[in-house]
């Protein structure tokens, strides 16, 4: 896809990797909806845009109420004209207490950031897509979802849904809608600085970790690439590889 005049929406757009990753879109010429719980961080990431040059807007979204995620999407339809490319980003991990000792409000709330907002985001996505004669789903998925992450294993039982259900929607491709996800190893953003905080989650202190706008360029792949649908990237210090389909 030539990203140049396409719209794109990005959740968790106000900070980190969906920060870089709307950056980087505007930059290739997509306008942009940064979409974002932080509506701070949501304005923030519009102004570096459009400081560049680019266009983009912001709207308060909370991908855990699927209001929050219909109204971003009409936000895309009625702002920019339509929908071409969504960024399904925003996550979270478990934080403290971690699972088994986390309650069910505290570990439902990873459930439905992390997974059941990049299922119905992409259910909502797919009419808008078919309007336009189809387009692309981007979703950040995580190392954690192919290896594990004992730390948090809500989180990576989140990721690895993704994964799958990533695989799973590669058929759309038949109708021009390309699915794909990323899967980052540790990535040097607001999320893993708080992981440092906790002795629970606490990455080891040698892991090496990409920029965030290494892991952007990545998503920017996956959007410009047309062959590539229902496949998972590893992206990593020194990796970027293709998950294997099952079976294969
Ligand atoms: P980050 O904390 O810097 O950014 C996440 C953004 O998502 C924040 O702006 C936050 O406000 C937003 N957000 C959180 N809950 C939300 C909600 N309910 N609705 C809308 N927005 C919400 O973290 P990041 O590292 O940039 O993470 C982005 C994605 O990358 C996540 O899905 C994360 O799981 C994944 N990831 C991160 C790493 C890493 O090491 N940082 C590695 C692999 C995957």
């Amino acid at each position: 896809m030539d990203i140049n005049g396409k719209v794109a929406v990005i959740t968790g757009g106000g900070s980190g990797i969906g920060r870089a990753t709307a950056v980087r879109l505007a930059t290739e010429g997509a306008r942009v909806v940064v979409a974002d719980v932080d509506q701070n961080g949501a304005g923030e990431t519009v102004a570096c845009i459009e400081q560049a040059g680019g266009t983009a807007a912001a709207i308060r979204t909370d991908v855990a109420r699927p209001a929050d995620i219909t109204a971003m999407l009409e936000f895309a339809e009625h702002h920019f004209g339509g929908l071409d490319i969504l960024h399904n980003n925003a996550g979270i991990t478990t934080g403290d207490p971690g699972y088994p000792n986390a309650g069910l409000e505290q570990w439902q709330r990873v459930l439905d950031v992390n997974l059941r907002a990049v299922l119905l985001g992409t259910q909502l996505a797919l009419p808008l897509l078919r309007r336009r004669g189809g387009g692309c789903i981007i979703h950040t998925s995580s190392m954690a979802g192919l290896v594990g992450w004992p730390p948090d294993p809500i989180y990576a039982a989140t990721k690895a849904a993704v994964i799958l259900f990533t695989h799973s929607m590669a058929p759309f491709a038949a109708e021009n809608v390309r699915i794909n996800c990323i899967c980052p190893g540790g990535v040097n953003t607001p999320m893993l600085q708080r992981a440092r905080q906790s002795a629970r989650e606490k990455p080891p202190e040698d892991l090496p970790l990409l920029e965030p706008a290494e892991v952007a360029d990545g998503v920017v792949q996956l959007v410009a690439d047309d062959s590539l649908a229902g496949r998972a990237l590893l992206i990593g210090p020194g990796l970027r590889d293709f998950a294997p389909l099952p079976g294969q």
